[in-house]
């Protein structure tokens, strides 16, 4: 059973992050998103949201009984050692995200030397989306359907507008 971990805010999920689960899906049997605290981020969806956005997301792949959802609040290598995955996923967007992905790469390789890291390039058309940015036009009402899945459009209203729409 070949298993990966893909870990990472997903504050919230978006579809970048669903396109590098999917080319995931496609080298392993099975990927564990790991769902990290990330506390000093300020997440706008507590754990347990993201958690639980995360498992209804993925419903939205074909393969998404080979995926699933945890929550990570220790040290990641440890967590991969815990559920018999010797591979972590992560995604390169851009030369910008090359520094701090290879720096942590090298240091998960340091505490762990049998765990390894992949990335995975999105579509070109989400190469530019980000968490981050999602939430940002969120905030000021601009329209993220063709960025995240429903489930995320109706929680991002929930969330910051008080709204059942
Ligand atoms: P973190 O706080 O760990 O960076 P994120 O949820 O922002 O958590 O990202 C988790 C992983 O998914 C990271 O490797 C990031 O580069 C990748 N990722 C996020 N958005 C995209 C996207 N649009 N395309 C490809 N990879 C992405």
């Amino acid at each position: 059973m070949r298993r990966a971990i893909y870990p990472g805010s997903f504050d919230p999920i978006t579809y970048g992050h669903l396109d590098i689960l999917s080319r995931a899906l496609r080298i392993f049997d099975e990927v564990i998103i790991a769902v990290a605290r990330n506390e000093n981020k300020s997440p706008l969806f507590t754990q347990e949201e993201r958690v639980s956005l995360n498992r209804e997301a993925i419903r939205e792949l074909p393969d998404h009984e080979r995926v699933k959802v945890g929550s990570l609040n220790g040290l990641l290598v440890e967590y991969a050692k815990e559920k018999e995955a010797a591979t972590i996923i992560r995604g390169l967007r851009a030369v910008s995200d090359f520094e701090f992905e290879f720096q942590l790469a090298l240091m998960n390789r340091k505490l762990e030397p049998k765990i390894d890291t992949i990335f995975l390039m999105p579509k070109d058309n989400y190469t530019y989306l980000s968490s981050s940015i999602i939430k940002e036009i969120a905030k000021m009402g601009g329209n993220v359907d063709c960025f995240v899945p429903p489930c995320v459009q109706k929680a991002l209203k929930k969330k910051i507008f008080h709204t059942n729409l």
